[in-house]
């Protein structure tokens, strides 16, 4: 049992293939951790290819089924699922934080901020249209259809269990597409207790299935099965670049989020103390765990030691805890290894120049907990210029010049998320035009919802997630010509 749920039947450790729920073999099962303090939550079965395999044929018969029911029906269903979502949305959260670690408001923060691309896409799922295309002679017609690709599998990441699925889930669904969701091993239990509520909104068996396992061999099965039509996978940039060469045999429609490397930029002319409220939040937010999270704050240098100083003070006010626990905003880090590479960036940094301003050592709870960290002049040759350091530490590279910053904001091979603050309209348009990046936050520090495209440019991924591009994922254009009239 997970402590405090109202509902302990939303807590599950069984897979979802069809309509039936199955659980780990004993002592084969994956052992799901809380990374609070490493007790052991759960333990998932680890299914065989012969069971992917299983879930893939029940998905494909699914679909045919699901497809054909009107827009309308299937909108009423998601809805349905949306609705779940948000009654529950309490216990999902403590399940959440659970297996994931982050304060239990920000759980259902996530949980209520992506269930609303399962409500946006029930919508959309009644507004695919099609054209009709003015012919090239008189004895024809030129009709253009919308229709699901088919089977989707979808992979996704601890960072965000909950919402990863209801953002993908939601279009493929609307569209007409049946889902497998095969989540990160160390979070598994949001995945299944999404499961738990599809049944109970009434989503048929096969449409949304919870599969968890060896994830390399899950995925070369995803991508080599011909029945899979496509894959939606957040999650690295390497595994997705071998997704795609696993995804070639099969020409497999892709949609990858990837890594990122955002630049936060702050002008000369910013509102210094909305800057460092919207660093905060874009640094900060999920421990610094998340793809967009800013991970070099460039400042120009009239301002940078002020915006240390204010940063540092805010930084030294988050409360570091237990995410069950009342006013922690940070948890612990996912695991040793995100501490460690925490622990890298920071050296490398501190050994060549750039100075401690505040934080800087695990946090005395021990385990994965960190302190907020922040550090100034840091350089662009750092380690952490070129590598997502995914983790709470806040490096200040100091500027002077416009084209310089964009230029070295844009030095890298992701383009997922850049930020930056000015109230200068002119700067607005320029610079946000200039940086090579899939999302611009001008004067926030927080972007994604439901309405709006989510994704990147280069090599931080392929396609979009939420908004009516979104959708499109998910859809195949056919085309058809009538003659003979
Ligand atoms: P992270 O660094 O966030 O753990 P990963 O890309 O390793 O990023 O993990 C994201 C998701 O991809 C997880 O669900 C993970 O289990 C899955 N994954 C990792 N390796 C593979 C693989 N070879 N094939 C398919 N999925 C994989």
């Amino acid at each position: 049992t997970i402590s405090g749920l109202k509902d302990q039947s939303l807590f599950t450790a069984r897979c979802l293939v069809g309509d039936t729920w199955i659980a780990a073999e004993k002592g084969t099962g994956i052992a799901v951790t809380d990374p609070a303090d490493g007790s052991l939550v759960a333990e998932v079965p680890s299914l065989s290819v012969e069971t992917i395999r299983a879930a893939i044929d029940k998905a494909e018969v699914a679909q045919v089924e699901w497809a054909r029911r009107t827009a309308k029906e299937r909108a009423s269903l998601i809805r349905r699922w949306y609705e779940l979502i948000l009654e529950n949305a309490d216990d999902l959260a403590r399940i959440l934080t659970a297996e994931q670690g982050k304060p239990l408001a920000e759980a259902k923060g996530e949980i209520v901020a992506n269930a609303a691309y399962l409500e946006w896409f029930a919508e959309e799922a009644k507004r695919v249209y099609g054209d009709i295309v003015p012919p090239p002679g008189a004895d024809r017609r030129v009709l253009v259809m919308k229709q699901p690709v088919g089977v989707c599998a979808a992979i996704t990441p601890w960072n965000f269990p909950n919402g990863m699925i209801t953002r993908k889930a939601g279009p493929a669904l609307a569209a007409g597409c049946t889902i497998i969701v095969k989540p990160a091993s160390q979070t598994p239990l949001s995945a299944l207790s999404l499961g738990v509520l599809a049944e109970r909104a009434g989503i048929p068996a096969g449409v949304f299935q919870v599969v968890t396992g060896k994830a390399k061999d899950i995925g070369t099965e995803f991508s080599h099965n011909p029945k899979v039509a496509k894959i939606s996978f957040t999650g690295s940039t390497e595994v997705g670049r071998w997704l795609m060469r696993e995804g070639a045999s099969t020409i497999k429609r892709l949609s990858l989020e990837l890594g990122g490397n955002a630049p936060f930029i702050v002008f000369e002319d910013a509102d210094l103390d909305a800057a460092v409220a919207g660093t905060m939040i874009a640094k900060f937010r999920n421990s610094g765990q998340t793809c967009v999270c800013a991970n070099r704050i460039y400042v120009h240098e009239s301002l940078a030691d002020a915006f240390a100083e204010k940063l540092a003070e805010a930084a030294q006010a988050l409360k570091v805890g237990r995410g069950t626990e009342d006013g922690v905003t940070q948890g612990p880090l996912i695991d040793a290894a995100a501490v460690e590479k925490m622990e890298e960036h920071l050296k490398d940094a501190l050994d060549r120049g750039a100075r401690l301003v505040s934080g800087g050592s695990r946090h005395e709870l021990g385990g994965t907990f960190f302190e907020p960290t922040v550090i100034t002049d840091v350089t662009q040759d750092m380690q952490l210029a070129h590598e997502e350091t995914f983790a709470p530490l806040a490096p200040i590279i100091p500027f002077s010049d416009e084209t310089d910053v964009i230029a070295k904001a844009n030095d890298t091979e992701f383009g997922l998320a850049a930020y930056f603050y000015t109230r200068d309209l002119a700067r607005m348009f320029r610079v946000a035009e200039a940086l090579e990046s899939g999302i611009v936050g001008v004067n926030s520090g927080l972007i994604a919802n439901e309405m709006a495209p989510f994704g990147g440019f280069k090599q931080s991924g392929l396609g979009r997630e939420g908004s009516k591009y979104g959708i499109e994922e998910y859809l195949e254009t056919k085309y058809i010509c009538v003659a003979g009239l």
